[in-house]
Order: structure tokens, then sequence, then C-alpha cells
């Protein structure tokens, strides 16, 4: 490596990638105390060893003209953006700005594993996985079917449906490899005899685009959203449950469509907890606390509708998520995670790195959050993101052999839900 000449320092600022970072992401007021390479799960883990980057070394690269080593780093795409880092700093630097900017400014066609597939996929089909419109509808109206002759008599899949009151995404790895998962959330909605609908054309509830930080395709996805609400004529969009996806749909609705929402239009964006919780407590819905009784039950709070919420968007949904769950089981036996709220950890498997080619990396940012659901005793643990409940499932679970069952929130309330079939006939 060439030594510095500390005087080409301000030329190499001026002409950086970063540049327009800098100050309004308080970079360049960053006093290396550390902070936030203590609170960041990266820091010390085995798989990232042999880079040797941190928060702090990676705000120094950037600094210092290193840019290029970050931009090409595992590291960067390694980042969950999780927001402890930025929770952490005593200067208020946004810390994840400088690695959303790091990670835009890799050549597309040198973005780690699928991601990148997928959002051209979606920019391309209006969903990730390229499945054809026809395919899509006849799943929707055949689960629809079975869903009436299983639980729902006279359900039928809304789409398209002008006038509703709530317009709803599906997940396209529910509809490609889960369908049955589809049907918790049309479950809630039947027994709320709720005004829904979801859509048939660009339906895809999730957006990688904030994963790999494309951010023209990002807010693509968004518009299209409001589109739909415009042409559709509906009120209230409820943003994915995917932590990233809601917190990209939500910052570049705020960036870029603000005006489309408020009193004015009469249009709206609330989270899945804001719908849960207005049936809950309007007694729309009712569930019965039986179903889970005996269980020790914990809760995963999703760094991005937590945590990244608060410090982005200035609110979240900690307590949300707690008055729900009170509907559903007994609070004695609820035990929260030693690091819980604006202090969890994430699951591991942020921005991407789900469905991302760095399993060395999710188990091991797991292990944190292992090591906290461990602490709890818990056999029940509840997500309220996709990507969360797939680590802690599918990943960790098996990697550090635990025993637990992992339910959504939205499932558990589904499963305990008290159907008046008469009334919603
Ligand atoms: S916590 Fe903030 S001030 Fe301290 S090293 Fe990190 S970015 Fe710099
Ligand atoms: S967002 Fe989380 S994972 Fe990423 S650098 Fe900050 S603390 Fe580490
Ligand atoms: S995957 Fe879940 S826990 Fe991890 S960053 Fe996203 S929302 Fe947070």
């Amino acid at each position: 490596m060439e030594a510095l000449d500390l005087n080409t320092l301000p030329q190499i600022r001026k002409e950086s990638r970063f540049a327009d970072l800098l100050t309004e992401t308080h970079a360049n007021i960053c006093f290396t105390c550390g902070t936030c390479s203590s609170g960041c799960p990266l820091t010390f883990m085995d798989c990232l060893k042999e880079e040797n980057i941190d928060c702090r070394k990676a705000i120094r690269m950037i600094l210092l003209g290193m840019e290029q080593e970050l931009i090409d780093s595992k590291w960067v795409w390694s980042c969950s953006a999780c927001y402890r880092c930025v929770y952490g700093c005593p200067m208020g630097v946004h810390l994840t700005d400088l690695w959303y900017r790091a990670k835009s400014l890799r050549p597309r066609d040198k973005v780690p594993g699928v991601l990148q597939k997928g959002v051209d996929n979606n920019v391309e089909t209006g969903n990730n996985m390229r499945i054809p419109e026809e395919d899509y509808v006849m799943l929707l109206e055949e689960l629809g079917e079975e869903l009436a002759e299983e639980e729902c008599p006279g359900f039928v899949t809304p789409y398209d449906v002008e006038g509703a009151e709530y317009l709803f995404f599906e997940n396209s790895k529910e509809v490609y490899a889960e369908p049955d998962d589809m049907k918790w959330w049309w479950k809630i909605f039947y027994a709320a005899k709720a005004s829904w609908t979801t859509v048939s054309k660009n339906w895809e509830s999730v957006d990688w685009g904030i994963f790999t930080c494309d951010f023209p395709a990002s807010k693509e996805f968004a518009r299209r959203r409001v589109e739909h609400m415009k042409n559709l004529n509906i009120k209230t969009m409820i943003l994915p449950d995917c932590g990233g996806s809601s917190w990209g749909t939500r910052y570049n609705l705020e960036k870029y469509f603000k005006h489309e929402f408020g009193p004015e239009t009469g249009r709206n964006y609330v989270y899945l907890f804001d719908v849960l919780l207005k049936f809950l407590r309007e007694g729309l819905i009712k569930v019965d606390k039986s179903v889970h009784a005996g269980r020790i039950v914990t809760y995963h709070d999703s760094c991005k509708h937590g945590r990244a919420a608060r410090l982005t968007f200035g609110d979240d949904r900690f307590e949300e998520a707690r008055e729900i769950l009170s509907y559903c089981i007994d609070m004695d036996n609820f035990v929260e995670m030693p690091h819980n709220r604006m202090d969890a950890y994430c699951c591991g498997a942020g921005a991407g790195n789900w469905p991302g080619p760095y399993e060395d990396v999710r188990t091991e940012h797991g292990w944190f959050k292992a090591q906290d659901i461990i602490a709890t005793g818990a056999d029940l643990v509840i997500c309220a993101c996709s990507n969360c409940r797939d680590n802690i499932m599918k990943n960790i679970k098996k990697k550090f052999n635990l025993e637990y069952e992992v339910k959504y929130i939205w499932e558990m309330v589904a499963d305990a839900l008290i159907l008046d079939t008469e009334e919603a006939e």
C-alpha cells in the first residue's frame, strides 16, 4: 500500500464519489471514537477477518481516498443496515447512508448473488421471480377457493378491486414457494370483514432495490404502489411486511411522493402492526388466548420496523407489537430478549443477507440473536419481518441446534382467530 500524502487530502475529498455526503452525513466530524464499531456485530466476525474492516475504519477509508476498497469489499454487503452504529454514534453520523452509497457504486453485474437479478426481474415483470400474470391470478383464485372450503365460507380473493380501503401486496417468495402462508392475512381480513384488495400487475411486495441500493429501481417500485392507489381509488396502503422493504417503500414515499398522501388526497400508508391493532382494539377480530396457552413467548424486534424507522422517520412500532401479542397470549408468559427495542440485535440477515450469498455472514451475525433467544428460554419466537423469520427459523435454529418454533405476528393472530363464519359469509 502506498504511503498517504496528506497534502493531497483536500483534492481527494473534492473528487470523492462520497463528496456530497461528507457534510450531510456528518462523516467529516467523526472523531474516531469507535463506538459504532463496538456496537456493530460485524466487528471481529471470523468470516470477515480477512478484510479487517469495521465501521470506524470504513469512514476513514472514505475520508482518506480508499473508497474503492470499500466499494469492492464483502464487508459493506454484509452490513444488515441494522442501524446499531447510527444509534450509538455520539456525533450523529449517518453511517448507513455512506454504506448505501458504497453499495450503489458497485457495478450492477458485480452485485453479490441473485439480488440484482431479482431487482431487474421486478422492474421488467412486476415481481422478483418473473411469475406470469395468468399464473399469479390463477393462484390467487385457487388459494382463495381453498380457504373458503377450509375455514372461511364465501371467501374470494380480491384483486384489482376499485374503492377498497386497504391495498395489500404479496411477497413473491410466498407466491413461488410457500403459498399457504398467504392465507394468514387473508383469514384476518375475512374475519374483520375488511375491504381490501391486492393487484394483478406490479404486485411484488418486496423491494430488493433497497438491498442493492439501486435507488432508481426502488423509487420506481414505490411509484407503482402509488399508481395502484390512484387508479383503484384506494385509501390505505399497507407497507410490506419485509422490514427492509417497508423501510425502503416509506423512504421513497416520503422523499418523492409525499404530496400524494395526507388529508387533502385521502390516501395514507400504514404498517402491518397498525392494521392488526386497529382490528383488535376495535373488536373487529377476536382471538382466543388458549391457543397459545403454556407457551413461553419472545419477540424479535425487527430493526427496520423499530430502530431504523425511529432514526429515519421519527417513529417505531415497538409497543404496538407487544400490544398485539397481549391480545394473543397471557403476558406473564412473555419474556423480553436481553437486547430489545432500540438495543435489539438484527436477526443477521437484513439488507438482502437472507437471499444474498453470504451464508457465513448471516449465521455468524445471527449468533448474537441466537444468544438472546436462548437467554429467554422461549419455545415460541415471534417475528414481524419475512427476512428475520427466515434466518431465525431456517438458518440459526439449525446451525446452533436450538429448539423453538417461529411464527409471524400475523400468523399468531390468524392461528388464534375466533371465526364467526356465519356472520362473515
Ligand atoms: S461512533 Fe461516530 S464519531 Fe465515533 S467513530 Fe463511529 S462514526 Fe465516528
Ligand atoms: S448498520 Fe448494523 S451491521 Fe451495518 S455497519 Fe451499522 S451496526 Fe454494523
Ligand atoms: S432482517 Fe429483520 S432484523 Fe435484520 S435488518 Fe431486516 S428487519 Fe432487521
